[in-house]
């Protein structure tokens, strides 16, 4: 089996600059920008400019200096708006995938959130 990647997401269209978005930071493979409904004060999504669906798909197959690039915008993230723990109170980073991880869009993409204390990771299964 191999990884199946649909380029009609929205986020593939981000990339293709078909519809906009708030640019938090472009890097030569990523694009991180503002999630369009914040669940914190800091919402940021960094996406990959290659198209991955998942974060697995992502780490099996993508190339070193993607991989490398995609880590370093991540960080860069958390440093520009302030989350980052060298200077910040922290944040959560969450990479939902497939049906079980309930991903609404499928092209990879790491929230990362912070701005509020966030509570605990899960809800209890309910
Ligand atoms: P997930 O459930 O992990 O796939 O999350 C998808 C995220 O993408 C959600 O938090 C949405 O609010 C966000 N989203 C969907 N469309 C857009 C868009 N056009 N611009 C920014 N964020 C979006």
């Amino acid at each position: 089996m191999s990884y199946a990647y649909d380029a009609t997401n929205i986020f593939a269209r981000i990339l293709r600059g078909e519809i906009p978005n708030k640019t938090v930071l472009e890097t030569p493979h990523s694009l991180a920008f503002e999630d369009i409904r914040p669940q914190a004060p800091v919402h940021v999504l960094v996406i990959p400019k290659g198209p991955y669906v998942s974060y697995d798909h992502f780490a099996r197959e993508a190339s070193e200096a993607e991989i490398v690039d995609f880590t370093r915008a991540i960080g860069e993230v958390c440093k520009m708006t302030g989350v980052a723990l060298d200077a910040g109170n922290g944040f959560r980073a969450v990479s939902n995938a497939g049906m079980d991880g309930v991903q609404e869009v499928p092209h990879l993409h790491v929230h990362i959130m912070g701005g509020r204390d966030l509570g605990r990771m899960l809800q209890p299964a309910g």
